[in-house]
């Protein structure tokens, strides 16, 4: 089967496209840009065997594969405009590529997103690689460097569950966890609230610590974490405390915002959005993560998702 009629069958008519714009047919696709608006534009690769086990449901594999993505726009404060995606595969399988562009386009219709173009080409391992687009008023996207000293550390829900679900499904035991693997939800409504209160965020994609990590870095700052205050499912409430938090600190796969607020923003947003808002700690000068647990400092070997 030609590349030409994967394209025509399975991805040409995923989304509308803007009035007087172009998506998938031409070299190239054209855009119209907001008004006085910055681009911001994000690319993840998902890779079998290695971002999601082998056997993971088609259909999922296309959601998350979009999702990822949108955590990052969301992460931005950005609204999501469009995606492009790249497909390595190693044969056709028409009844894969239907539910695989099924999932992609649940996604996308989901928050608004059209499909405006991409690459497909065969290789030996399954490999997919999309490039999210959005936007945001100008100088006004959220940094990872502008945690202040005295910030809540705060989460936008439950830490931990896609580690939790990955880890039952290696051991064969199915949990009412999966979908937080399967099916991460992008917090796009809640980055485009924070981007008038936030001074930093990130989306977890490679563990809470490593990614708060990265905002205490780039902000030259330190935060002091209480463990008892990082919301989970009831699932990893009953595990002990040490696993849990194992899960939690160094799981992955999340795509919960973690993000700081000046504390007056805080207890304004935390009345409007009870349940998207945590707070687990605060902006400290002490360069570091410190872990505590009733007040007591914690010992946690950090290790977050590494790539090689
Ligand atoms: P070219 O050879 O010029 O790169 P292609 O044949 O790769 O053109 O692509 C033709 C059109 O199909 C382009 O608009 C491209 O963006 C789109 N396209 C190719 N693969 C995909 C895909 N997997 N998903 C969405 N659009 C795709
Ligand atoms: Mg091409």
């Amino acid at each position: 089967m030609a590349e030409f009629d994967i394209i025509a069958q399975y991805f040409k008519d995923l989304t509308p496209i803007h009035a007087g714009d172009i998506g998938i047919g031409d070299d190239a696709a054209v855009t119209t840009l907001p008004p006085h608006q910055q681009l911001i534009s994000c690319m993840d690769t998902l890779i079998a065997g290695r971002h999601f086990p082998h056997d993971t449901a088609p259909h999922a594999i296309g959601w998350k594969s979009v999702a990822v993505n949108l955590s990052d726009l969301a992460a931005m404060g950005a609204t999501a405009h469009s995606i492009l995606l790249a497909l390595s595969l190693p044969r056709v399988d028409h009844q894969w590529l239907a539910e695989f562009s099924r999932g992609i386009a649940a996604c996308c219709q989901q928050f608004g997103v059209s499909l405006i173009g991409g690459d497909t080409t065969r290789s030996e391992l399954l490999t997919i690689s999309v490039t999210a687009l959005g936007a945001v008023p100008h100088g006004q996207a959220l940094l990872r460097s502008g945690a202040q000293l005295g910030d809540m550390v705060c989460v936008s829900g439950e830490i931990g569950s896609a580690a939790y679900a990955l880890a039952n499904l290696i051991q064969d035991q199915p949990t009412t966890l999966q979908a937080a693997l399967d099916y991460p939800q992008p917090q796009l409504a809640l980055g485009h609230i924070l981007r008038d209160y936030a001074s930093s965020a990130i989306d977890i994609s490679d563990g809470l610590a490593q990614d708060l990590g990265h905002i205490l870095t780039a902000s030259a700052l330190g935060a002091r974490v209480e463990l008892e205050r990082i919301p989970c499912a009831v699932e990893l409430e009953q595990l002990d405390m040490l696993h849990k938090w194992q899960l939690q600190l160094n799981g992955g796969d999340d795509y919960q915002l973690c993000f700081t607020l000046p504390t007056h923003h805080y207890h304004c947003l935390k009345a409007r959005y009870p349940t998207q808002l945590y707070a687990i700690g605060e902006i400290v000068a002490e360069r570091g993560l410190h872990l505590v647990y009733r007040q007591q400092p914690m010992a946690i070997p950090i290790q977050g998702w590494q790539h090689f």
